[in-house]
C-alpha cells in the first residue's frame, strides 16, 4: 500500500491527515505486528520529531477507526496489523511468541457458529491456534538428543 492508500483511508474514516498518522500507517505496514513500542521507535526514526505518546495516541485512533486491528493473543503486549477486514486469526508459538496470518478456515466471519449464542448478534470469532513453531521444534529435539561423545578411541 502506498501513502496515498494510506491517505485515502484516513480520509475515509473522516480522519484527519497528519504526517504522524501516515508515518503509523506506514509503519505497521512494515512491520505487521509490532508492538506499540516498536512502531513508536519507527515512527520517530522517520519523522523524528513526534513523541512516543503521541505515537500510542495514533495507535488508538487508528484502532479506534478500524485502520488498525488490535491482535492480542494474551501474555504480550498488543500487537498491531493494519485492518483487511479478511477476518484471518493468529498462529502463535508458545516457546518464542512467533505470530503468523491463518486465513478464516470458512472463508467469512464469523468463521465459527456457537450452539448457543445467548441472544447475540455474533460478528466476528477470532481464533488464537497456539503451538510450537519448526524453529523451536528443532531446537529442542536438539537439546533432547544425547550429545555425541567427545572422542572415540580408535580400536
Ligand atoms: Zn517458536
Ligand atoms: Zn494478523
Amino acid at each position: 500500500m502506498s501513502t496515498t492508500a494510506h491517505t485515502s483511508a484516513l480520509r475515509g474514516a473522516g480522519l484527519r491527515v497528519t504526517a504522524p498518522r501516515l508515518a503509523t500507517l506506514a509503519a505497521v505496514e512494515a512491520n505487521p505486528h509490532a508492538d506499540a513500542e516498536t512502531i513508536a521507535r519507527s515512527v520517530r526514526e522517520s519523522l523524528g520529531t513526534v513523541s512516543r505518546q503521541a505515537v500510542y495516541d495514533v495507535l488508538n485512533a487508528l484502532s479506534d477507526a478500524d485502520l488498525l486491528r488490535r491482535v492480542s493473543v494474551g501474555g504480550r503486549s498488543m500487537q498491531y496489523e493494519l485492518h483487511r477486514h479478511d477476518n484471518h486469526h493468529h498462529l502463535v508459538c508458545r516457546e518464542c511468541g512467533r505470530l503468523e496470518d491463518i486465513p478464516c478456515a470458512v472463508g467469512e466471519a464469523p468463521c465459527l457458529t456457537p450452539h448457543d449464542a445467548h441472544g447475540f448478534d455474533i460478528e466476528i470469532a477470532d481464533v488464537v491456534y497456539r503451538g510450537v513453531c519448526s524453529e523451536c521444534r528443532a531446537a529442542a529435539s536438539a537439546a533432547s538428543s544425547p550429545a555425541a561423545p567427545a572422542s572415540t578411541p580408535a580400536p
